[in-house]
C-alpha cells in the first residue's frame, strides 16, 4: 500500500513533515507550482519520484508575482482536483498555504535577482521576478534539503531560480524538465483554459513560429535576426499584441542584436498575447526537439 497523501497549511506544520520525511531515511523532491495542475507539473512530479524518496508539491498563487490589473484573481484554483491529482501521482505532502502565512504582517523582504531579470519577460513584467524569487526563498527555507524539479517552459524564471539558490548557499538541488506540449505543439500551461477555441487554434503560431526557428538553425542560419524573423512571421498575424520575441544567450540570458550571430546554443523565447491570454514559450536551438514533432 502506497503511504497517503498529507496536505498542510501552515509554514510549521509543513517544515515539520519535510524534516520527519528526511528523518526516515527518505530524500526529499520539491515541486513548486501555483496549482490548476496539467501534465507539465506531473511531469515534474514524476522526475522528483525517479529522484527522491518522497515528493512534496507546494501550490501557492503567489500574489508578490503578479502586477496590477494581471489575473491574480482569476487564477483558476480547483484545489480538490489538484489534490486528487497528487494523490494519483504519489505526492507525499502538498503544501497549500494563504497569503497571509506566507507574507507575515509587517514583512519588508525582497528576493532581487540581477541582470538575468533585465530582458525577456522582466520589462513587461516589473516585480515579477522579485516576486518569484521571493516565494521561491521562503518554500526552499520551509522544505529544506531537497531536490526541486522545475520546467523549463518558463526559462527565464528556472535560470533566476538557479542563481539564487547558488547565491543565497540553499541546499537544493535544481533540475530543469523540457516543456510538455499538447498533441499540437502548445505548451501546456494552467492560463490556456482562458483561451476560445479561434484564440486556441491561433496560439498553434507560437510553437509553430519556434520550429520554423529551430529547422533554419539546423540548417545552419546564425544571424539572431532571421532567427527572430522567423518566429516574428508566423506570431505577429495570430497574436494580438507581441510583448517581444528574443534571441539570447542562453544562459546569461543576454539578448542577441539583430546582426549578431548566434552560437551553437541559444534561447529563442517570446511572449504573446492571444486575445486576453498571455502566453509564453520558448526553444533552445540544439538542444530542444521541434516542438511540433508529434509523438510517433
Ligand atoms: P506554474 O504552476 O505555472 O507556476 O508552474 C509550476 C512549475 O511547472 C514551473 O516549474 C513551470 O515551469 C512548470 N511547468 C508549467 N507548465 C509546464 C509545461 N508545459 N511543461 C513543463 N513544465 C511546466
Amino acid at each position: 500500500m502506497s503511504p497517503g497523501l498529507e496536505v498542510m497549511t501552515t509554514v510549521a506544520a509543513y517544515r515539520a513533515a519535510c524534516e520527519r520525511l528526511r528523518a526516515e531515511g527518505g530524500s526529499l523532491a520539491f515541486v513548486p507550482t501555483m496549482g490548476a495542475l496539467h501534465r507539465g507539473h506531473l511531469a515534474l512530479v514524476a522526475e522528483g519520484r525517479r529522484r527522491a524518496a518522497n515528493v512534496a508539491v507546494s501550490i501557492f498563487v503567489n500574489p508578490t508575482q503578479f502586477g496590477p490589473g494581471e489575473d491574480f484573481q482569476k487564477y483558476p484554483r480547483p484545489l480538490e482536483r489538484d489534490l486528487e491529482l497528487c494523490r494519483e501521482a504519489g505526492v507525499r505532502l502538498v503544501f497549500t498555504p494563504s497569503p497571509e502565512e506566507m507574507y507575515p504582517r509587517g514583512e519588508r523582504t525582497r528576493v532581487h535577482v540581477s541582470g538575468l531579470t533585465d530582458a525577456l519577460c522582466g520589462p513587461f513584467r516589473p516585480g515579477h521576478f522579485d516576486g518569484v524569487a521571493t516565494v521561491v526563498t521562503k518554500l526552499f527555507a520551509a522544505t529544506g534539503a531537497a531536490v526541486a524539479v522545475f520546467g523549463r517552459k518558463d526559462y527565464q524564471q528556472l535560470q533566476v531560480v538557479r542563481r539564487m539558490a547558488a547565491d543565497l548557499l540553499l541546499p537544493i538541488e535544481i533540475v530543469g524538465l523540457p516543456t510538455v506540449r499538447e498533441a499540437d505543439g502548445l505548451a501546456l500551461s494552467s492560463r490556456n483554459v482562458y483561451l476560445s477555441p479561434e484564440e486556441r487554434q491561433r496560439a498553434l503560431a507560437i510553437p509553430n513560429g519556434l520550429s520554423q526557428a529551430l529547422a533554419l538553425h539546423a540548417a545552419g542560419e546564425r544571424r539572431a535576426g532571421a532567427l527572430r524573423h522567423a518566429v516574428l512571421e508566423l506570431v505577429e498575424p495570430a497574436a494580438t499584441r507581441i510583448d517581444y520575441v528574443t534571441v539570447a544567450e542562453a544562459d546569461e540570458l543576454r539578448p542577441y542584436a539583430d546582426d549578431a550571430r548566434v552560437g551553437e546554443r541559444a534561447l529563442v523565447a517570446l511572449a504573446a498575447y492571444v486575445g486576453t491570454t498571455r502566453l509564453i514559450d520558448n526553444v533552445v536551438v540544439s538542444e530542444d526537439n521541434s516542438p511540433i514533432r508529434t509523438p510517433p
